[in-house]
């Protein structure tokens, strides 16, 4: 078979802990091709292209500074140029930008790519609840894995010991991706629950936003087999303390800026995925009439974009129904 073109598609925050692994690995592989390319969203940067500046500097100096990317990995500004021939897609971008992503890339799909999901976080269907991965499936038509995982970027790109989780409805799949991602200090289990995996994975930043309005108002920290893996309640501890969502919910009790005004100032261009998360499951409650039953998802919903006071996060879940 031959070697197999890996495309990222996404070079933020994670995208860039992630380049930096795959970068080496595929060096290591005779299944992958050699050079690795990379999709930046293209900006400016002190007068400077940021694709530029990382294929000269090779460092993404605004989504992770001070880590060098390996040379073999390519920065490509244009996304059609990006996928061009390659046969595994790795997407990791805020989960707001992947739908019009998709409409782009459909063209150059050809016979036998395979992708994997990294994005956390779900979107709306007609029927209820639609998985990004389900997003990538109908859209591009391919194979789609995710991976998961109790993994804060910088701290992976720091080789921080840290485990993951890689949900691979097709078995072999799953094992070519845990071969691209997996390093002595980034272990990596496969299960065959994609769908579970996926859903620990958006669901847990709304919680952790949760998280960070307890710190805020000085409560102190918020301290079945699937959510045993890294994806389940490993992720969900990590980012409630590690994450940049617990961080920005505290910071929105403290300071009583919007949401979108800290997430501006606090995190120079990376995004914050739970708010968003908790409009998206807000919607899909209201519509099964379930809002009363997830008193936590509905009043970080409420919270963060109805003007309800934070103050009250707690009353929400004084009255969960199962107490009363
Ligand atoms: P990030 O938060 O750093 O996001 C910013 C990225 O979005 C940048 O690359 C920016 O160029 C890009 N962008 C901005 N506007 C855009 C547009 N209109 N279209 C397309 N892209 C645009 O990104 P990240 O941290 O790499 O997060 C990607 C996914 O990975 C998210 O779902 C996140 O939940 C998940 N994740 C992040 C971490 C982490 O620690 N950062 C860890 C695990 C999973
Ligand atoms: P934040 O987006 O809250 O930083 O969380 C990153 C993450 O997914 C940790 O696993
Ligand atoms: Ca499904």
């Amino acid at each position: 078979m031959p070697a197999m073109k890996v495309c990222i598609v996404g070079s933020g925050n994670w995208g860039s802990s992630i380049a930096k692994i795959i970068g080496r690995n595929v060096k290591a592989s005779n299944r992958f091709n050699p050079m690795v390319n990379m999709w930046v969203y293209e900006e400016m940067i002190d007068g400077k292209k940021l694709t530029e500046i990382i294929n000269t500097e090779h460092q993404n100096v605004k989504y992770l500074p001070g880590h060098n990317l390996p040379r073999n990995v390519v920065a490509i500004p244009d996304i059609t140029e990006a996928v061009k021939g390659a046969k595994i897609l790795v997407f990791v971008i805020p989960h707001q930008f992947i739908s019009k992503l998709c409409d782009q890339i459909k063209p150059h799909i050809t016979e036998g790519t395979i992708g994997i999901s990294l994005i956390k976080g779900i979107d709306e269907g007609p029927e209820g609840l639609k998985l990004i991965s389900d997003i990538i499936r109908e859209k591009l038509e391919i194979e789609v894995s995710v991976l998961m995982g109790a993994n804060i970027a910088s701290e992976v790109a720091d080789e921080k010991f840290c485990e993951t989780t890689i949900g691979a409805k097709n078995e072999a799949n799953g094992l070519v991706f845990k071969e691209l991602l997996q390093t002595p200090n980034f272990r990596i289990t496969v299960v065959e629950e994609s769908d579970t995996v996926e859903l620990c994975g958006a669901l847990k930043n709304i919680v952790a936003v949760g998280a960070g309005f307890c710190d805020g108002l000085g409560f102190g920290q918020v301290s079945s087999t699937t959510f045993l893996e890294s994806c389940g309640v490993a992720d969900l501890i990590t980012t409630c303390y590690g994450g940049r969502n617990r961080k920005v919910a505290e910071a929105f009790v403290v300071t009583s800026k919007t949401i979108v005004e800290l997430e501006a100032e606090m995190l120079n261009g990376q995004k914050l995925q739970g708010p968003q998360t908790s409009a998206e499951v807000y919607k899909l409650l209201q519509k099964k009439d379930l809002v009363n039953k997830f008193p936590l998802f509905s009043a970080v919903y409420q919270i963060c974009f109805e003007g309800k006071e934070v103050k009250e996060f707690i009353t929400c879940l004084q009255n969960h129904p199962e107490h009363i």
